[in-house]
């Protein structure tokens, strides 16, 4: 890994990025994450690289449907597993949800590899290299297991397709995706959109997980009845916009 000095300004972001190259080194992550981690990248500039209170928001609903799930899964694909291993099997162990490897660009091996990594980090049991179930799409991500996500009735799916997102919704499960733009298909699909980070959103979760555990089954319902979707992804337009004006006026260009 190159190393980069705590001081750097763009610190953060060039961690993560380290950690995708990394990831398609160790045949982790598919070179096409790398793309899509620049298309997140891009995004998170111009939110302000900052968790912005409606992802806030989105992020306690979120886990309050994972702990009020009967049978909650978490979908792990090439850049998550290479970006925040840790926090996925915190995430599954705290809240009791299964974890399924899901990937667009499949192959058995990348699916060990990426099962094994998770047990490096702590994980016990991994679902994926089984997919002995299929959604109704035309590519792999189609494959999946009938115990993990086919049957699932929550699926957390942190960076995912939009056709895919799309299908689980009208399959009737209740998806929460990850997904700093806040116009993908994904995002405009999803039950609850998370626009944030996934090194931030995931890292929140866990907090939120251990603090909302304490919560009866009625509090947690209270917090889902009360969430719009639209309001957290018009939220996220708006504090694009913002931080956008703010740079402009720090750098003394006129806003027209
Ligand atoms: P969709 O299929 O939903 O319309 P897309 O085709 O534009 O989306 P994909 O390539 O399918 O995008 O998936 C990448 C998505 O993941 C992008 O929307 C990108 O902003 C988002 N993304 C990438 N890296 C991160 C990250 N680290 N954290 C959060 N979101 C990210
Ligand atoms: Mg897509």
């Amino acid at each position: 890994m190159t190393h980069i000095p705590e001081d750097h300004p763009r610190y953060a972001s060039l961690i993560t990025r380290e950690k995708i190259v990394e990831g398609v080194q160790v045949g982790i992550t598919s070179q096409q994450g790398l793309v899509a981690q620049g298309r997140g990248e891009a995004f998170d500039y111009l939110i302000g690289e900052r968790t912005i209170e409606s992802a806030v928001i989105a992020e306690r609903v979120a886990v309050a449907y994972l702990l009020t799930a009967e049978r909650p899964v978490i979908s792990i694909n090439g850049n998550t597993a290479a970006l925040v291993p840790g926090s996925l099997v915190s995430l599954a162990d705290v809240s009791e949800a299964e974890m399924e490897v899901n990937l667009f660009h499949r192959s058995d091996a990348r699916v060990h590899r990426i099962i094994e990594h998770l047990k490096a980090h702590g994980a016990g049991n991994v679902l994926g290299a089984k997919g002995d179930a299929r959604l109704d799409l035309s590519h792999d991500r189609a494959i999946v297991d009938q115990e993990g996500i086919y049957g699932a009735d929550v699926v957390l799916v942190p960076l995912e397709d939009g056709d895919r997102c799309q299908k689980l919704v009208e399959m009737g499960k209740v998806v929460i995706a990850v997904d700093l733009n806040p116009l993908s298909r994904t995002s405009l699909s999803a039950t609850v959109t998370i626009v944030d980070n996934v090194t931030r959103a995931l890292e929140n979760m866990v907090y939120f997980t251990k603090e909302m555990k304490k919560d009866n089954k009625e509090q947690l319902r209270g917090i889902i009845d009360s969430y719009d979707n639209r309001k957290v992804l018009a939220d996220a337009m708006y504090a694009i916009q913002e931080n956008l004006k703010n740079q402009a006026a720090r750098e003394g260009i006129e806003w027209i």
